[in-house]
């Protein structure tokens, strides 16, 4: 067998959707299992959706999420130009076009808008498509050399007949036929010259050896016109692998609206390139057992594209922040630090030991801008409701809470060394003394404190980063909460 040979081929079109990041990963780890070679193209014959700076998002995704390319633009393989623009000021689609023409799979087109306008319309899959009468494909060679000659603006059609059926097919589909009738006469060549996607598609695919094509399953229906087009060649077709949709919570295609839809907006929420991979992976993938984490190199491993999946896979934002906090987790201190420090200044301006607030808090978010909710107290004393003090569990309440409040500020006082293990032990003193549990009085002090009621860390840890001075104040001011 020939070496596996996949495409990244993305349009230049903005930010990079989660279901194409999904298509670049799905296409290179089909390619590294077999040690093949992972391919971008730049797509750009559609000059009206093109928008500035899309191409550099396209590099900048790759290099971060590791999708290593082994040719591309910047990378020539041997199969270039790898950009459409340019690949078409080579005249090799216009070349095949006329090929096509010369064998009757394809023609030429001189309707002018207003003439498509007057067309029927139908409705297919939500969507209106015009089906195109067939009125130049019965020009006779002289009328259209006449028309070519007098420069009039043409477009070129594939030529798909009224009878019959067509049949491809897909690995996770399964062989697919549809009535010829249902298929319109796509243009391939547009009136600027340019090829349209799907013309460029199978073109670019044959000349530059793709073995396996993964994309999403938005060209299911289009597949054979493309299956027509490589038998009108004599080509053999790749491996076609259409991709589940990928859905929001409510079922909806994974739209701008979610705020979640791009790779760009998942960095900007705090998300970690690598669990944002991961998690991607697993959207219309899973392998035997039920794992669930895996690094890239882990997934070109294990990933075998017949476990791909048919039906929708569903983006569950809380499952990726799960994972993300999984990830988090496993972090190297410094790595997290260097990540989390602006998240830290952001809310703390005073001058506190950040790595320690940093090592509290690594263990309990899930995305870094979740750092702010546990760590503003340490900025300032939020106020809050004697309420506070009352515990079951730790048998606290008002009462209790002011008597041992009042008994540990002087000893809080006397505290010279004000490290958490130093202050554990004047604590742990105090609780052996009075016979009660720790969190008789922990929880008091903590209270105190924090003013919260869920903290990174225990009291002593907390009084450690707030010092001495803060902490006694704090102490001062539960106490004169509950006296009140
Ligand atoms: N340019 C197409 C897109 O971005 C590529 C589809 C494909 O992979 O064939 O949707």
């Amino acid at each position: 067998m020939s070496k596996v040979r996949t495409r990244f081929a993305p349009s230049p079109t903005g930010r990079m959707h989660v279901g194409n990041l999904r298509s670049a990963l799905y296409e290179f780890l089909i390619a590294k299992h077999e040690d093949g070679d992972f391919m971008l193209r730049i797509e750009d014959t559609d000059q009206e959706r093109f928008v500035e700076g899309a191409v550099d998002i396209i590099y900048r995704t790759l290099e971060k999420t590791g999708l290593k390319h082994d040719e591309g633009p910047d990378k020539d393989g041997g199969y270039g130009p790898y950009v459409q623009s340019e690949r078409m000021k080579t005249g090799i689609y216009m070349k095949y076009a006329k090929e096509l023409v010369e064998k009757g799979e394809a023609y030429y087109c001189f309707c002018d808008k207003e003439r498509l306008s007057s067309l029927k319309t139908e409705v297919v899959e939500g969507k209106e498509i015009m089906l195109y009468d067939k009125h130049c494909l019965h020009l006779s060679k002289e009328e259209v050399e006449a028309n070519l000659a007098a420069g009039k603006p043409f477009v070129i059609r594939q030529n798909i007949p009224n009878e019959g059926t067509t049949t491809f097919h897909d690995e996770l589909y399964g062989d697919i036929t549809v009535e010829n009738a249902e298929l319109d006469d796509m243009i391939l060549i547009k009136s600027d010259g340019y090829p349209t996607y799907n013309f460029a598609n199978v073109v670019d695919d044959h000349t530059m050896n793709i073995t396996h094509v993964v994309r999403g399953n938005e060209y299911l229906s289009s597949s054979p016109k493309y299956q027509r087009l490589y038998d009108a060649f004599g080509w053999e077709s790749p491996v076609y692998i259409h991709l589940p949709l990928i859905t929001d919570e409510n079922h909806k295609k994974l739209s701008k609206r979610s705020g979640h839809s791009s790779f760009e907006d998942l960095l900007e929420q705090g998300f970690l390139t690598e669990a944002v991979v991961n998690y991607i992976a697993l959207l219309g993938w899973s392998p035997e057992d039920n794992r669930e984490i895996f690094t890239l190199d882990e997934l070109i491993k294990e990933f075998d594209y017949h476990r791909i999946s048919k039906s929708p896979a569903v983006f569950d934002y809380t499952k990726l922040k799960w994972m993300n906090g999984e990830y988090i987790k496993a972090m190297d201190f410094d790595a997290f630090y260097e990540m989390a420090e602006p998240y830290l200044k952001e809310t703390i301006k005073k001058d506190l030991d950040l790595k320690k607030i940093a090592a509290m808090v690594k263990t309990r978010i899930e995305v870094f801008p979740d750092i702010a909710e546990h760590i503003d107290f340490f900025e300032e004393l939020p106020e809050y409701d004697i309420s506070m003090y009352t515990h079951k569990k730790m048998k606290t309440n008002a009462e209790t809470s002011l008597e041992v409040l009042k008994d540990v500020l002087p000893l809080l006082e006397a505290q010279e060394d004000f490290s958490n293990d130093a202050l554990y032990a004047t604590l742990l003193k105090y609780v052996e003394e009075k016979g009660v549990k720790n969190g008789y009085v922990m929880w008091p002090i903590r209270t105190a404190v924090s003013g919260k009621q869920m903290t990174p860390g225990g009291a002593t840890e907390l009084m450690e980063v707030l010092g001495k001075e803060e902490s006694i104040a704090r102490i001062k001011k539960g106490i004169e909460l509950l006296q009140a």
